[in-house]
């Protein structure tokens, strides 16, 4: 399998990157992405592939049910770099279909870190609880209710930063856009329409 990533470099090199050389030498030099992608590690959910962009464009945070965790620094060091440094206007949080992260905080987990990690999302579970038993929702549904409503949650914990609520004083708060990609059949659905105000 390793071979094969090695090969596809190859591949990779004499179909596009040679076939695009100016381009790839302009971003060589410096790169100026114009999104933010928080999505999930799933490895059906490539941001540049399933977004057809070209590496330079997004700027990427990937964890387990692209969750936005207030005290992780990590996460942290990213949206300052990318909306203070980069000057990044557009920040997605892309959910998905069949996510397992979110199936684990349905069913529960047994595992240490894994459950603690899920836990930050547990509110959105408790609202599609509720949701689920005044309308008879089918497990399939309930799965795809609680994608939605986390990316709803992980946007609400964005919007909670202090420095995006400077950014946002200083009128240059970014867009924070909602989405869910279908691994079904690779579409994209708007859940949060992106805005410059909140
Ligand atoms: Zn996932």
């Amino acid at each position: 399998m390793i071979d094969e990533l090695l090969n596809g470099n190859q591949r990779f090199i004499a179909t596009e990157f040679n076939h695009h050389l100016d381009y790839y030498q302009g971003i060589a030099r410096g790169q100026s992405p114009t999104v933010l992608w928080i999505g999930c590690s799933d490895s059906r959910v490539s941001e540049d592939v399933v977004t057809g962009s070209k590496p330079g464009t997004i700027f990427v945070h990937r964890n387990i049910a692209n969750i936005v965790a207030y005290n992780d620094v990590n996460i942290a060091a990213i949206l300052e770099y990318a909306l203070v440094h980069l000057k990044i206007r557009d920040v997605v949080v892309c959910g998905h279909t069949r996510c397992g992260g979110i199936a684990a905080i349905e069913d529960g987990v047994q595992e240490n870190y894994i459950a603690d990690w899920l836990l930050i999302a547990s509110g959105a579970k408790e609202k599609v609880d509720a949701l689920a038993r005044e309308r008879h929702l089918t497990r399939e549904q309930k799965l795809n209710l609680l994608i939605e409503e986390n990316v709803r949650l992980q946007i609400k914990h964005l919007e909670q930063f202090a420095l995006i609520k400077n950014l946002l004083r200083k009128g240059e708060a970014p867009a924070i856009h909602g989405w869910v990609y279908s691994v079904e059949t690779g579409k994209i659905k708007t859940i949060v329409e992106g805005k410059r105000t909140m």
